[in-house]
């Protein structure tokens, strides 16, 4: 079974409100084991509605949408669901007595205009609306040698859209499945390759079509293996999925670091916690990134024991204690992150000391692509890198934090393997 979403409105069309309703409503869809497979946004116009609703009952089973059932002229959609399947507008006496109560409760005579609130398509079912004075519809349109497509219209408004959803909506979609149906979602976290290259490393799980499938999404360097399942329940869904997952593990190794919400520095710290290990950062290039993750992570405080932020040259020889350092050039800059690194972990009496250095803004004529480094200190000595700062302006800070992030996680697992 497959679905549309629609969502009608001119401040949706004209970017002055983002359509919140279609993500929301697709997410409800999907629990339900029906796959979205068009969202269309359209603006309050006649010609434009009968189109789009016309188009969607020609390629889904069911259709959501959401907006254009108020009481002014600019809300078209019962007209549109009329023309559509060539019925009139016929008063429904209940949802009459419905909007009046509403007005009387609010000690307010009903406006002449709010009485098209009551009208609806000719054999179309009304879906309640408690809170509100726009009932939804229910409408069945015929499509010659198919079963009809369904039509539910909801009222734009979120909370009123969510509760008709809740109560009569969602219950009426999942009484039209064949058999009981749900999909599930399972999420492996990876980072330190690009996306292409994890693609190749995988036996041909991303092909379109297979089942369970794989999906692959990038969020600032970060990449999100998706994988999805339908089932008749919860358990079926994840035994589908498992073995998919083991494959990823299998070929991927260190690559994963977690899964679901997880992000590096969940993972960093719970290797510190297992461990037993603690952390000092330094921060130059990432002018308080990590610091700031790091502290999101519930109960980090036990093992990130603080940081230092510096963002100029100056401030780094304050911290590293060295007020004649020079810092011009590469092996300057590695030897400034190491040091600061050490010093970090000196003052917070930490076991570790993770720093990112600055960013080498080379000389204008050179050729060298500009590189960031990074450094972690321990008892037995620093390691030093560098790697480059390359690429979009608002991934590059990000990037490079979580390249310190895996650098100390990659140092962890070599003590204890395992996520
Ligand atoms: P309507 O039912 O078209 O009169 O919309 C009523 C209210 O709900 C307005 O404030 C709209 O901006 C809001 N609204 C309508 N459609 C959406 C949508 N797709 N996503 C989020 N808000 C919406
Ligand atoms: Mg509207």
């Amino acid at each position: 079974m497959r679905a549309e979403v629609i969502s009608i409105g001119d401040e949706l069309t004209s970017g002055q409100r983002l359509d919140t309703n279609s993500q929301w409503l697709s997410l409800r869809l999907g629990e339900l084991g029906v796959e979205t497979a068009y969202h269309t946004t359209v603006a309050d116009d006649l010609e434009a509605n009968t189109r789009v609703f016309q188009a969607a009952v020609e390629r889904a089973d069911v259709v959501i949408s959401s907006g254009g059932l108020g009481p002014t002229a600019d809300d078209l959609t019962r007209d549109v669901l009329a023309a559509t399947v060539g019925k009139p507008l016929v008063l429904d006496e209940a949802a009459l007595a419905h909007v009046e109560s509403l007005f009387a409760r609010r000690g307010r005579p009903m406006p002449e205009r709010n009485k098209v609130q009551a009208y609806f398509p000719e054999g179309s079912r009304v879906i309640p609306n408690p809170q509100g004075t726009a009932p939804g519809i229910d409408l069945d349109v015929p499509r010659a040698g198919r079963t009809p497509s369904r039509v539910f219209a909801l009222p734009g408004v979120p909370a009123e859209m969510k509760e008709m959803w809740a109560a009569t909506v969602g219950p009426a979609v999942q009484a039209m499945q064949p058999e009981p149906r749900v999909i599930r979602h399972r999420r492996i976290k990876c980072f330190g390759v690009g996306e292409s290259d994890l693609e190749q490393m995988l036996p041909d799980l991303i092909r379109r079509g297979r089942v369970p499938s794989v999906g692959i999404t990038v969020h600032e360097a970060t990449i999100t293996l998706r994988i999805t399942a339908g089932g008749r329940d919860d358990a079926e869904c994840r035994a589908a999925m498992e073995p998919t997952a083991a494959t990823i593990y299998e070929c991927l190794g260190e690559l994963v670091f977690g899964e679901e919400d997880d992000e590096l520095q969940d993972a960093v710290v719970r290797l510190l916690a297992r461990s037993d290990l603690t952390l000092a950062v330094g921060e130059w290039g990432t002018v308080g990134l990590l610091t700031r993750w790091l502290n999101d992570v519930p109960d980090a405080a036990s093992y990130f024991l603080g940081s230092t932020i510096i963002t100029s040259a100056a401030t780094a020889r304050h911290a590293i204690g060295d007020e004649s350092a020079v810092m011009n050039d590469d092996a300057v800059w590695s030897g400034t992150t190491s040091a600061l690194a050490q010093a970090l972990r000196e003052r917070f009496h930490a076991d570790l000391g993770l720093a990112v250095g600055g960013v080498s803004v080379d000389a204008p004529e050179s050729t060298e692509p500009p590189r960031i480094a990074l450094a972690l200190a321990a008892r037995d000595g620093v390691t030093v890198k560098t790697v480059p700062y390359t690429g979009h302006s608002a991934i590059l800070k990000p990037r490079a934090a979580k390249q310190a992030l895996n650098m100390l996680r990659l140092e962890l697992l070599k003590d204890s393997p395992g996520r």
